[in-house]
């Protein structure tokens, strides 16, 4: 499932490509995803030109002129440039096609991504106005993390988790930083040490800036006229490996279940 550094790879790549450009037609061919889309979609998109391509958490912001299309990638969401020429698939629910010769694909075997049309502040929608700070950025501090769980009786790795304390973090993320900071998943939020606090947030921003970059170099410049093959350039050091030597010490890594959620830890490097 794409978290922060899979969406914000995607707005690295795209971004460029379609600011500037008009959306000249639309093909829609899902009436619902996650939610239904709006029926009047092709006549409040076209003819609107494309001035940005925002990210807020997990969601892309493609500014318009007139509006904006907020994206969420549900589970197996993917949002690239085609040629618009290219022919679709059964999984390709929306297509922009732009002036010049490309048009951007919305594809979703899943079909629990979003597609959400707002000519108000993207920003204040419902599904993004209670949003932490983003993690990369200076809000995201030691100061602050301590303010938001001192008081919290659940696990640490779940409060990392809540878009409202922090946003765009899900659970591979959480478990890669909560292994980087030498931090057990299911300690209480509360009773994490003082000296923790910076030793997570460091962890946080770490391991999202690392994986943003392998994304980045990965995806190259090419890709953005093919359908990119995955999320997941960057190597993990915990998520998916129970069983495999830690990384750090060689213990056995584990698994566990918390919050209902696979969880991933080393018993010897995370107290
Ligand atoms: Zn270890």
């Amino acid at each position: 499932m794409p978290e922060l550094p899979e969406v914000e790879t995607i707005r690295r790549a795209v971004g460029p490509h379609v600011r500037g450009k008009r959306i000249i037609h639309t093909n829609v061919r899902a009436t619902k995803l996650r939610h239904p889309l709006p029926p009047e979609l092709d006549r409040l998109l076209v003819g609107q030109l494309i001035v940005a391509m925002d990210r807020r958490g997990k969601y892309l912001l493609l500014r318009c002129k007139g509006g904006t299309i907020i994206f969420h990638l549900g589970m197996t969401g993917m949002l690239y440039l085609v040629k618009a020429s290219s022919p679709h698939g059964k999984h390709d629910h929306l297509d922009l096609v732009l002036d010049g010769s490309y048009m951007l694909r919305f594809t979703d075997p899943r079909r629990f991504g979003t597609i959400i049309w707002t000519d108000n502040d993207p920003l204040q929608h419902p599904l993004l106005v209670a949003h932490g700070p983003e993690p990369l950025e200076e809000e995201f501090s030691a100061g602050y993390l301590y303010l938001k769980r001192h008081r919290r009786k659940i696990p640490i790795k779940q409060l990392i988790m809540d878009s409202r304390v922090v946003a765009g973090i899900g659970n591979i993320y959480a478990n890669e930083s909560l292994f980087r900071a030498g931090i057990a998943p299911q300690t209480s939020a509360s009773d994490l040490s003082p000296d923790k606090d910076l030793l997570l947030v460091d962890a946080i921003k770490g391991v999202l800036a690392d994986a943003v970059e392998a994304g980045t170099t990965s995806i190259g410049s090419t890709s953005t006229v093919e359908k990119p093959q995955g999320y997941f350039p960057y190597e993990f050091s915990i998520y998916g490996k129970e069983g495999r030597p830690c990384p750090k010490c060689g213990s056995a890594i584990r698994m566990m279940r918390l919050g209902g959620r696979s969880t991933f830890f080393c018993p010897h490097c995370q107290k």
